[in-house]
């Protein structure tokens, strides 16, 4: 065996599938001097007992190109390392028993076309030419998908272990890494029973271990153990090699053809959440004792799918913990509260097919500093502090692990750890008729049932319960008055002599504006890329307000700390607990805060884009004339003590004028109408201001520059490969949510980032990016037939650069 070193490149914690997947990439891109240390046996932890599914398919593009990467390669690891895989392309069906789900399952196959992944649709007879073991009356149909397959996750582990081993990597078993060493906020390396390793770069891929080994050095990874079974059966008559894998989501059930047996592993709804007191320290290949109980109402299923089952032997009943998360995604890349480390980790049972992507990018980002694509849904910067909670990881996995096979219902809310974060109106607004849905921990009204209606979903593909009371907020906002809660937003100050240059530094827009303008902004990466869209208030010469999204809080705040150069005379203080925002907008917006304080609201008085501290009730608010719904409005920032009375003068006040109440999705087909981006969707790290039609915030001229600048002078110079544009669906029947592909003359050319209803416009509206040839004019950009596939239909759909809905802001600027 290697001996220990002294020095490394890269440490890597953790001799699982994860964490010899990035020590693979990290030796073939050149890294040297990789050291990866498991604390007992390479795949001792969950990787052992993987049922070895390598599917590709996931909820997003990103995800899926991953996946798709991660089957590639695997299917050249073997004759590359020479080490066996047990990988076969067998194929994979996935089949639907209700409408909806046919329905999900076509919309996946719709975006799989954007990246050219096969997946055809097949009908109930060609499920059972394919699978002729299963009962297929109650089927609406499926997809096959010809490339997936499945593998051996030892053997794929220990064949990447020897790829990294054969470039050098040092790979050490049985070395516990005792303690991660930092210096001040650098982590500087591993203590070992034997010995330390001074390193420059640490990457935490420990698995189930992960959260306690991050959290020793402060560092904030949600992930908790749950309990996953499977069942393998002996003497399934009719079984034979060829069988496809099987996906049955409806019955939680999957089938795997396993060296003379059928593995039937599940993801049942409720799952047991597993090591509640910490992992035992002698862990090692080890199974958990399992409840049979618990899995008997899955096997009755699988026993009425495929009634072979019925009279087949048990050949092993199976129980092993493996990590999840709260949202079910993943946690890759740099993580924010500390230098130099990283983390690979909470892979809610897709670890096994998303190891060779995690692998890649983990090494492209290691490498170039940045991710290497948008990788937003599973960056560890999308994290809240308060995720770290046992009891909140605890209930919120025991619903985590059934999601992976639920239907991915448009707007489904967790039904676990709800009640996290509330805004102090949160009462207030229940008795208004608030339907909240959670983000991000917090409790937003998300529509408000009218009375004699519950305010609770009834979920589809189609329009939802809630889709015509959340047509009526629309229409309250477009025509008179509405109230927002948007306590949520995250709410950052940044204060000192030196917060000028650096906010001014980390912004394409100009900040030296006077005391009370406020700003709307894009942060750059040196690419060009947006990391971040907010809003920037100058509240004095040497003060700021920075106003962000809820689910960047954390991402954002690192950001802006880690532009702020050492010994830089300026304090960044994270303020989101200390105020509420109540937002009032609508056309008799003025009229009616008007009539609530003594300021004057006029236009002169009180133009759009600046911020204003105003008497409203007994309390200071800070008034900001901003929108994000394309009308006349105000966010109040009200300290939160005062939230209550502030809004209770409102709603008092509001009666004569019919102010509503209006929640998030009315803000989104709001905005969607009025193209408003939202980041994460339509703009992320990959996407720059002027591809983004944002070139208008960009202050080219700023006399010290700003991050990103030279990037965005070469794009221009070169000329825009691709644009957002904004879609309207001519059919006004079909529904927009995010992904489906934009076709232009029978070609995609782009994917809808982000769609929703739009209540005035009369049809869904969607964001989306179509390549162009580098430079082509706004015509060109526009010309051709443009159209939207859902579901495997296309419909044809209206383009536009400009906002379909007030192109010229007469609405937000009288
Ligand atoms: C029943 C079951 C079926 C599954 N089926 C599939 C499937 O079909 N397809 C699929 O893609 N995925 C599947 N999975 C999930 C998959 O097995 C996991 O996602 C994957 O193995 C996780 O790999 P990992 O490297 O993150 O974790 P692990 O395999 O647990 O590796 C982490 C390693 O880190 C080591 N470690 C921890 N702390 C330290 C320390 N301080 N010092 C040194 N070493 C340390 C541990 O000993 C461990 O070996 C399944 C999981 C289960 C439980």
């Amino acid at each position: 065996m290697a001996e220990l070193p002294q020095k490394a490149g890269v440490v890597v914690i953790g001799g699982g599938v994860i964490g010899c997947s990035i020590a693979y990439h990290l030796t073939k891109a050149g890294f040297e001097d990789v050291v990866l240390l498991e604390r007992q046996q390479l795949t001792s932890g969950t990787t052992w007992h993987a049922a070895g599914l390598v599917g590709q398919l996931r909820t997003s593009i990103n995800m899926t190109k991953l996946a798709k990467y991660t089957s590639e390669l695997y299917r050249g690891l073997e004759d590359e390392t020479g080490q066996a895989t047990g990988y076969r392309q067998s194929g994979s069906i996935s089949i639907a028993a209700t409408g909806e789900r046919f329905e999900e399952l076509k919309r996946s196959a719709s975006m799989a076309k954007v990246f050219d992944l096969e997946v055809n649709v097949v009908s109930v007879e060609e499920i059972a030419e394919r699978y002729p073991l299963i009962y297929t009356d109650d089927l609406f149909g499926g997809i096959h998908i010809p490339s997936d397959g499945y593998a051996n996750a030892v053997d794929i582990t220990q064949a990447l272990a020897k790829g990294a081993r054969n470039r050098g990597a040092k790979v050490l078993q049985d070395t516990k890494v005792e303690e991660i060493v930092r210096d001040g906020k650098r982590v500087i390396g591993v203590r070992t029973a034997k010995g330390d390793i001074e390193a420059d770069h640490v990457v935490i891929a420990g698995g189930m271990w992960s959260r306690d080994l991050a959290a020793s050095i402060g560092v904030n990874v949600p992930l908790h153990a749950c309990e996953h079974y499977y069942v393998l059966f002996e003497s399934v008559e009719g079984l034979h090699p060829e069988l496809p894998v099987l996906r049955d989501y409806d019955a939680c059930t999957y089938y795997k053809y396993d060296a003379g047996k059928l593995l039937v592993g599940a993801f049942e709804p409720s799952a047991k959440p597993w090591g509640m007191d910490g992992i035992p320290e002698d862990f090692c290949f080890d199974e958990i004792a399992g409840d049979f109980d618990h899995f008997e109402p899955v096997l009755h299923d699988a026993m009425a799918r495929l009634p072979a089952l019925q009279d087949a032997g048990i050949q092993k009943f199976f129980c092993g913990p493996e990590s999840f998360t709260p949202d079910v995604r993943y946690h890759i890349g740099k993580v924010p509260e500390v230098d130099n480390c990283w983390v690979s980790a909470g892979l809610n049972s897709i670890g096994l097919q998303s190891a060779g992507g995690i692998g890649k990018v983990m090494t492209e980002w290691m490498r170039a500093g940045h991710p290497p694509a948008d990788l937003w849904e599973v960056d560890v910067r999308r994290n809240m502090p308060f995720q770290g909670n046992r009891k909140y990881l605890q209930e919120r996995v025991s619903e985590s692990l059934g999601l992976l096979y639920a239907t991915h219902w448009p707007f489904r809310q967790y039904e676990t750890a709800r009640g996290v974060r509330k805004s102090p109106i949160h009462d207030r607004l229940v008795a208004a008729g608030a339907c909240h849905g959670e983000a991000f921990g917090w409790e937003r009204p998300n529509w408000y049932a009218p009375e004699g209606v519950e305010a609770s979903y009834e979920y589809s593909y189609g329009r939802q319960n809630w889709f015509e009371h959340s047509a009526a907020e629309h229409r309250a906002v477009r025509e008179n008055v509405a109230l927002f809660d948007q306590s949520s937003f995250a709410k950052f100050r940044l204060e000192g002599p030196a917060a000028l240059a650096v906010i001014n530094n980390v912004s394409a827009n100009d900040m030296d504006v006077r005391p009370g303008r406020l700003v709307y902004t894009q942060w750059l990466n040196e690419r060009g890329g947006i990391e971040a869209d907010l809003t920037v208030t100058r509240l004095s010469d040497d003060a700021f307000l920075v106003i962000t999204a809820a689910e960047t809080e954390t991402r954002d705040f690192h950001w802006l700390q880690a532009h702020i150069p050492a010994g830089a005379n300026c304090v960044l203080t994270n303020v989101t607990s200390s105020m509420g925002v109540i937002s009032i907008m609508g056309p008799n917006s003025r009229d009616l805060l008007q009539s609530l304080t003594p300021a004057d609201m006029s236009h002169k008085a009180f133009p759009f884009a600046t911020s204003q501290e105003i008497e409203l009730g007994y309390a200071i608010v800070r008034a900001s004339r901003i929108t994000f719904v394309g009308e006349l409005g105000w966010e109040l920032y009200v300290p939160s003590e005062f939230m209550q009375g502030v809004y209770d003068e409102i709603v008092a006040a509001g009666s004569a004028f019919g102010l509503a109440h209006a929640g998030y999705h009315a803000l989104n087909s709001l905005r969607m109408e009025k193209g408003y981006r939202h980041w994460s969707h339509d703009i992320t790290d990959e996407d720059s201001p002027l591809e983004a039609g944002l070139g208008f915030t960009v202050k080219f001229d700023k006399p010290d520059g700003f991050i990103g600048r030279d990037a965005l002078l070469k794009q221009q110079e070169e000329g825009l490969q691709r644009r957002l544009l904004q879609f309207k669906l001519s059919d006004p029947e079909p529904l927009l949510y995010h992904n489906e592909p934009i076709w232009r003359d029978d070609e995609i050319v782009g994917h809808i980032t982000s769609g929703a209803y739009g209540h005035t416009l009369g049809g869904c509206i969607g964001l989306g990016y179509v390549h162009t040839t580098a430079g082509a004019g706004d015509a060109d950009v526009l010309s051709g037939t443009y159209e939207i596939e859902v579901a495997c239909e296309r419909f044809a759909a209206e383009a536009s650069l400009a906002p379909m809905y007030d192109p010229g802001n007469q609405k937000i600027r009288r």
